[in-house]
């Protein structure tokens, strides 16, 4: 072999160390992702695994080859663990128990009962068998990022094959009980494998990690902290583009809000904002954009409408916000709401051109009583 197995053994550990260190120091700092925790853990485990079997290389011991397959059953495991909560949310933690279990007691079985080749070959299988599952979330997460999640699943499969090669190799040559340290094709091919496929596995994941960060702060900054509709910047990608035809853009102002706010207190006015978008959202469809302007005024755009679809829209969330009666401490309060449409006719128009005569709409419905709708009379066909 051109590189002697010890020295594979001392990269492995040092590339599964670092990446490990990594892994606990980003958690330490939000402390809120417990996969980058449950990876650092389970990247000690490997480490410890890796220096128990890098002491058998040195010298051959059942026992600390025995040491040496727990360890690094419990890391992949737990490695498994924090995959499944990386891609899903969720650990199942008894069905990792579960996996983990078996392949102690199975591994123990045959090392106690003198088989340490035997126990060798359950524990590659064994480790195997966790990186298929582990590649398996990987695959199920894939929509998220195809190219990354796939690479993953590609680095799991060719490492567990790795391991179940090894497994294998130690059967075709009948070696059910070691008195060295087992040395074969399939050893040599899985440490050069693990080197890789561990700090491929590693660098990845963290990357991923990161997006999903960078998208999380993306999706925050398009979004309304206090209702979670869209804000006015996530709205439009540029207000100077020409709307398709059928375009509905509805802006709604609540009625006397400052008064309510002067009454009932700030913290009244807020939950009135809630329980508005909360409206809005129960009532547009899922091609439909909604979004808080500013303050107490909102914007639908809804493809593929007419003015007609549109004001029954706007109508429906009017009555139904009028009807709503909120709670504070200081008594039940109500809100009511005026709305503006403009819809894009045969013309071309532009959302902001659109946004202007909702606006104009809007304001009709204000000088006409509020508490109502007012359609864009403003025709560009006309
Ligand atoms: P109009 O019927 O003409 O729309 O009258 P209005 O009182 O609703 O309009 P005005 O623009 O005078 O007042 C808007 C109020 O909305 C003033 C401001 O205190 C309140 N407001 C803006 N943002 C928030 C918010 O985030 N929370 C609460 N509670 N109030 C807000
Ligand atoms: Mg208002
Ligand atoms: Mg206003």
């Amino acid at each position: 072999m051109f590189l002697d197995q010890l020295s594979i053994l001392v990269a492995i550990g040092f590339s599964s160390a670092s990446l490990g260190l990594t892994f606990f120091m980003m958690w330490a700092i939000g402390r809120s992702e417990t996969h980058l925790l449950v990876w650092s853990i389970a990247l000690a485990l490997i480490v410890a695994g890796v220096v128990f079997f890098g002491a058998v290389v040195e010298n051959y011991s059942s026992a600390l080859l025995f040491v040496s397959f727990l360890l690094l059953i419990a890391g992949f495991g737990l490695l498994h663990a924090g995959c499944a909560r990386f891609c899903s949310g969720q650990t199942n933690w008894a069905s990792t128990v579960v996996s983990v279990s078996i392949s102690f007691i199975l591994t123990a079985a045959a090392f106690a009962l003198g088989y340490s080749g035997t126990g060798t070959m359950i524990g590659n299988v064994a480790i195997g068998v966790l990186l298929i599952q582990t590649g398996r979330h990987y695959w199920l997460a894939r929509s998220e990022s195809p190219l990354l999640m796939t690479a993953n699943t590609v680095f799991c499969a060719v490492t567990a094959a790795s391991f179940i090669a090894c497994g294998y190799a130690l059967a075709e040559q009948g070696q059910f009980i070691l008195t060295s340290r087992p040395a074969n094709w399939a050893e040599e091919i899985n440490s050069i494998v693990a080197v890789a496929g561990l700090s491929g596995m590693g660098a990845l994941s963290l990357t991923l990690n990161q997006m999903r960060i960078a998208n999380g702060h993306k999706s925050d900054a398009m979004k309304d902290a206090l209702t979670g509709l869209l804000n006015r910047r996530a709205l439009f990608d540029d207000p100077l583009d020409v709307a398709p035809a059928g375009t509905a853009v509805v802006m709604m102002d609540l009625d006397y809000f400052k008064t309510i706010n002067d009454r009932f207190g700030h913290d009244s006015g807020d939950r009135i904002l809630m329980a508005f978008a909360e409206l809005i959202r129960a009532n547009i469809r899922i091609n439909d954009l909604a979004a808080r302007m500013g303050g107490e005024e909102f914007c639908i755009i809804m493809p593929d409408s007419t003015p007609k679809s549109s004001a029954a829209v706007a109508d429906r969330i009017r009555s139904q916000i009028e009807a709503t009666s909120i709670q504070t401490a200081s008594g039940p309060v109500r809100a009511t709401v005026s709305a503006g449409i403009a819809v894009r006719s045969v013309e071309p128009e532009t959302l902001q051109s659109l946004l202007n005569r909702a606006d104009a709409a809007l304001y009709e419905a204000k000088a006409s009583g509020r508490n109502r709708i007012e359609i864009s009379s403003f025709s560009l066909a006309a």
